[in-house]
């Protein structure tokens, strides 16, 4: 066997190995989304794998009164369970949340206040004339 067509057959088995690795193992169809580390389905299908740390997502769509079918992982915090998406984005209402609650009359508020309110009123003074 000369080195090149050894070196040829290392890549083939190589890249089936990765691909069938990488392959979603859901069955209902075939999925050919890249699994998640150390399981054998993808992130849309994690929760098929009763083994792994994923639950569905707590959310619940306002518009539509669907609950979220994504996978959120399992964690200490009991409520809050949300796919990469939605605890972002409860992240960001909390946050906001948090900052309309804040005391408004600190120093540094009324500062950032006032310039602001300045920068608006100049700005908007030039694009008036
Ligand atoms: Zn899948
Ligand atoms: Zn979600």
């Amino acid at each position: 066997m000369s080195v090149r067509s050894g070196r040829v057959i290392k890549t083939v088995r190589t890249l089936t190995r990765s691909a069938h690795e990488a392959a979603c193992a859901y069955s209902t169809y075939n999925c050919t989304m890249t699994r998640v580390d150390g399981f054998e389905y993808c992130s849309r299908h994690i929760l098929e794998d009763k083994g792994a740390p994923f639950r569905q997502c707590n959310y619940i769509y306002t518009s539509t009164g669907k609950r979220c079918l994504r996978p959120a992982p399992t964690c200490d915090r009991k409520e809050g369970r949300y796919c990469g998406e939605h605890s972002r984005q409860s992240l960001v209402l909390r946050q906001r949340a948090a900052r309309r609650s804040l005391p408004r009359e600190t120093p540094e508020t009324l500062l950032s206040q006032l310039s602001h309110h300045q920068m608006d009123t100049q700005t908007a003074g030039q694009n008036g004339v």
